[in-house]
């Protein structure tokens, strides 16, 4: 039948590959396996076997497609730069639409719907405190209570947004309150309004912006994952700046252009809050410290390291809080955590998650900075309780604040 939707791999995109392997060593799922199907070369075949007509969009293609990780690790490789993530998340999109699995239209509800909704949000919120509270997570199921538990503490409902702070001579920037980082991350969007307001922002949290539509998208979502995209685009109109505090969010606004109408415009606003701090810190607008703090472990996320090519910015901020970063991995093999893949494939995820665990033992440090909520969760799941797992702008502004006593 070939494709049906209209976000599909496209001809350019599938043509690029040469075929070579060289992302083939990199790919976290061939590394498990070694079988071609669970390749960035494999997958992309037997895209191109679709477009030629040669093969169904079925439960096998599903299969192929759904146990990647979508890190794109291969893309920060490939020398033919082939757009790995986009033509992944236009396969995902034609297996939801022609051959979708258990639970795929409920996913779909759940990821535009839910994590769309503010008091949505703040009623999951409140149900996963009542489950820690009565200690509940045994009779989850496994795939459920594992990510639960790298959950930080959840205190209440708190929402950033509605405010609005700080004078403005840089400009406006305004924040993504996104999904989970607003209900279950509220340490690390206060370090980034302090932040920006200290260093000289405008800081606007639009009441009526929803989530970036990622996890939407990589699930094959599509429709609400525009949906989602189209109503940002209204939303952050006219700010200077738009400041994601999660990788996979900033990585997904910046390809907006695919997923909405003026999307490319909000996509050149936009930016991790890490490469923005980082900036700040290079530019003296915000202090460096003179400090020995000792070690911190440096995990860098997918979509920071290999879908924005970003490692520099988080020891940055680190350095100039007084750390010595440490590098968990270069070779920078995912975590495992990989948006809700932990649920789908628990046990892959487990694997991934042990591994980048042993790679944190051997850093020595039990400080560990990542600018990601699911690798961070990830991380908490998998590693013993003395360590701390923190974002790099909260490790910065903590360390501003013992400065200044
Ligand atoms: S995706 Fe890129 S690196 Fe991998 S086989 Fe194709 S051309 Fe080579
Ligand atoms: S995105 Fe990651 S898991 Fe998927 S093919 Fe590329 S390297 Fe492998």
């Amino acid at each position: 039948m070939g494709w049906v939707t209209d976000v599909h791999p496209t001809q350019a995109e599938l043509a690029a590959c040469v075929q070579c392997g060289l992302c083939l060593p990199h790919c976290p799922t061939y590394r498990l396996t070694g079988l071609d199907t669970a390749s960035p070369r494999g997958r992309l075949m037997a895209m191109s076997a679709v477009a030629d007509g040669e093969l169904e969009v079925d439960g096998s293609f599903r299969d192929i497609m759904t146990f990647c990780l979508e890190c794109r690790a291969c893309e920060a490789v490939c020398p033919s730069l082939v757009p790995f993530g986009r033509a992944m998340e236009g396969a995902r999109a034609e297996v939801a639409a022609q051959a979708p699995g258990r639970g795929q239209r409920l996913r779909a509800f759940v990821l535009g719907r839910v994590l769309g909704s503010p008091t949505l949000m703040r009623l999951v919120t409140r149900g996963a405190r009542l489950v820690r509270a009565l200690r509940l997570e045994r009779i989850l199921p496994k795939a459920l209570a594992g990510p639960l538990a790298g959950v930080r503490p959840l205190h209440g409902a708190h929402s950033s947004r509605g405010i609005v702070a700080g004078t403005g001579r840089l400009g406006t920037a305004a924040l993504l309150a996104g999904c989970v980082m607003d209900p279950w991350f509220e340490g690390v969007q206060k370090a980034a309004i302090e932040l920006l307001v200290r260093a000289g922002y405008r800081v606007v949290v639009p009441e009526n912006q929803t989530c970036c539509g990622a996890l939407a998208a990589h699930d094959g979502a599509a429709a609400e994952a525009r949906r989602l995209a189209e109503r940002n685009v209204d939303v952050f109109a006219g700010v200077d700046l738009v400041v994601a505090t999660a990788a996979g969010c900033s990585a997904h606004l910046v390809e907006y252009g695919h997923w909405a109408q003026d999307g490319a415009d909000l996509a050149r606003r936009s930016r991790d809050v890490t490469m923005v701090v980082a900036d700040l810190i290079e530019r003296g607008e915000l202090p460096r410290l003179e400090s020995d703090l000792g070690p911190v472990a440096v995990q860098d996320p997918c979509h920071l390291r290999h879908a924005q090519r970003e490692t520099r910015a988080p020891r940055t901020i680190l350095a100039a809080a007084g750390y010595t970063p440490v590098d968990v991995d270069p070779t920078g093999m995912c975590c495992g955590a990989a948006g809700i893949y932990s649920l789908l494939h628990p046990e892959t995820s487990r694997q991934l998650g042990e591994n980048k665990a042993a790679e944190v033992a051997t850093t020595g440090s039990t400080l560990v900075a990542s600018a990601n909520p699911g690798c961070e969760m990830q991380l908490r799941q998998h590693l013993d309780g003395w360590y701390r797992v923190a974002h790099p702008i909260e490790i910065y502004l903590e360390a501003l604040a013992a400065d200044s006593q």
